[in-house]
């Protein structure tokens, strides 16, 4: 018999601010409950929210980043990048961006033309996955995940989970990862119910995105932008929704490192981070 994981607390977005002109996003995590769920960084969440029809991309102009991973979920809406590496791709709604940085990259984030163009309802949320010492000055990477090549996991009656990273019931998700992670996209319509296994020993969560969950029995989670932390211990996780879901499952080995962050720059030492500062300074990251 397995037995079920701990909900550890349910917690509220840590802030809500605007990332450039078109990204209104709520920080998940790192909040004053979750503060560290190592290999994961940061969580934003945005949206959903309407713009109107535009001549002009609205996003993030050219920033640096490094010694991490930044994973951009489309829900609603397109999301186009383009980077120092020569790499580029348009997400749409179920696709899947998973950038390595690593040792360094300057890329823009912006609405895709297409719904630029159009206008609607836009709605995407971006992961941080931290890298261990060992590959933070890798070469950068760009995997971009269509919809298509996501397998779905049923997961109960109105449940299912697509699997982006990591393994679920023996099936594997198209993103390459530096450690072992998981990344379900779950979704459950109203009184629908399902239940999963996450690995013991992993650190782990259920992120609400929207509706109203129960987990475990237990635990709700109402509203927008809510997480539940759960214990290492356990291996199980039921999920229960009273209304249509949208949820993000993640686990993942957690990394024994210091970590040191300044705004883009995620490494191990205050002395790397000044070495990150210089050379984006000095163009060592390159320009899109
Ligand atoms: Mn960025």
């Amino acid at each position: 018999m397995s037995e079920a994981k701990k909900v550890l607390g349910v917690y509220g977005a840590g802030s809500s601010h605007w990332v450039g002109d078109g990204f209104p996003v709520r920080t998940v995590f790192p909040s004053r409950g979750v503060s560290d769920l190592s290999p994961f960084l940061m969580l934003d969440y945005a949206g959903p929210a309407r713009f109107e029809p535009s001549s002009r991309p609205r996003g993030v102009e050219q920033h640096p980043h490094r010694g991490f991973e930044t994973v951009t979920i489309a829900y609603q809406g397109s999301v186009d990048h383009r980077d120092s590496g020569g790499n580029s791709g348009t997400i749409h709604p179920g696709d899947v961006q998973w950038m390595t940085a690593a040792s360094g990259v300057v890329h823009e984030e912006k609405h895709g033309n297409d719904f630029t163009a159009k206008g609607g309802d836009f709605e995407m949320a971006q992961l941080w996955v931290n890298l261990p010492a060992a590959h933070k000055m890798a070469k950068p990477r760009y995997q971009g995940l269509a919809s298509a090549d996501i397998p779905r996991v049923d997961l109960g009656p109105g449940a299912y989970a697509r699997i982006i990273a990591g393994e679920l019931n023996g099936v594997h998700g198209p993103a390459r990862t530096f450690t072992p992670v998981n990344v379900f996209d779950v979704r459950l319509e109203a009184n629908g119910k399902g239940e999963l296994r996450l690995p013991a020993e992993q650190n782990s969560a259920i992120v609400l995105l929207r509706g109203e969950l129960i987990v475990n029995g237990t635990e709700t989670l109402k509203g927008t932008a809510r997480i539940a932390p759960l214990s290492r211990d356990g291996e199980t996780v039921t999920l229960e929704a009273k209304t249509e879901s949208l949820i993000l499952v993640l686990s993942g080995e957690p990394i024994n490192e210091p970590v040191a962050s300044y705004g883009p720059f995620v490494m191990n030492t205050q002395a790397e981070l000044r070495q990150a500062v210089e050379d984006y300074q000095a163009g060592r990251m390159g320009r899109v």
